[in-house]
């Protein structure tokens, strides 16, 4: 009887450990990074998939009045989850949310009423054309804004894309950019453009061309989050493939 139920005792055991081997080979290959702290408090989140030398940074809702922004990154989350081959030998970075304390509430600015696309420590100005604009008092004023830059110092990206909206277009920066975002618009079809058409100090693609970082930002248009998804996943993966030559800086 006793040697029946220590039998047991060991069939248990061994299951409960098999069951853990199963899922750690199982479960997504991505790790979440908490990399800073909102003005609230709230974690800055990131996944991170993959390994390799062409490292791609894509983020979503510096703006909560752009709700689709989001959403597209948590669907490419999802997606890189379920299809490995897409980021074997390369490693992708997201940030499905990187204004966390004014989500849900349709507000462009942070929890003290900063623009975080304003805030960046590359032609930043004091004086805003616009209350939505707000620059923050100092450059990288805004914790948001400083947990962003150490994200990018710590990976060094070769490509970075920033999700917002609603401008239906591909906006670039520096050279490679411009080559990124024609790689992209062959997927999402939308126009290439080096400029946005008004100012934008302290904005964050200034501020990523100066470290020479190829940068786009994809302005989705005014549409929903299903339909953003449908016209950018290709777009997206075009992105995290694209091969950039780091000593020239220059993208192939
Ligand atoms: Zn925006």
């Amino acid at each position: 009887m006793k040697r029946c139920k220590i039998n047991q005792l060991i069939r248990s055991a061994s299951t409960i450990v098999f069951g853990m081997l199963m899922l750690s080979i199982i479960s997504p290959a991505q790790t979440k990074e908490i990399f800073g702290y909102s003005v609230q408090q709230r974690p800055l989140t990131a996944y991170i998939f993959g390994d390799g030398e062409n490292v791609t940074m894509i983020l979503g809702a510096f703006h909560n009045n752009e709700p689709a922004s989001a959403a597209v990154v948590e669907s490419f989350r999802h997606y890189l989850e379920t299809h490995p081959t897409e980021w074997a030998g390369r490693k992708v970075i997201l940030v499905p949310v990187t204004n966390p304390d004014s989500q849900g509430s349709g507000l462009r600015v942070n929890a003290r009423g900063v623009d975080l696309n304003r805030n960046f420590p590359a032609t930043w100005q004091p004086a805003a054309t616009a209350v939505r604009y707000n620059p923050g008092p100092a450059p990288a004023s805004e914790p948001e804004t400083r947990a962003v830059i150490r994200l990018v110092e710590k990976y060094s990206p070769a490509k970075i894309v920033s999700i917002h909206q609603p401008f239906n277009c591909l906006n670039w920066n520096g050279e490679g950019g411009r080559i990124l975002a024609k790689a992209m618009s062959l997927y999402n079809g939308y126009p290439t453009t080096s400029d946005i058409g008004y100012p934008t100090p302290g904005s964050f693609g200034t501020y990523i061309e100066k470290k020479g970082i190829s940068m786009v930002t994809l302005e989705m248009p005014s549409t929903d989050a299903a339909t953003c998804w449908r016209q950018n996943r290709d777009a997206l993966l075009a992105a995290i493939r694209l091969e950039v030559k780091e000593s020239a800086g220059s993208t192939t």
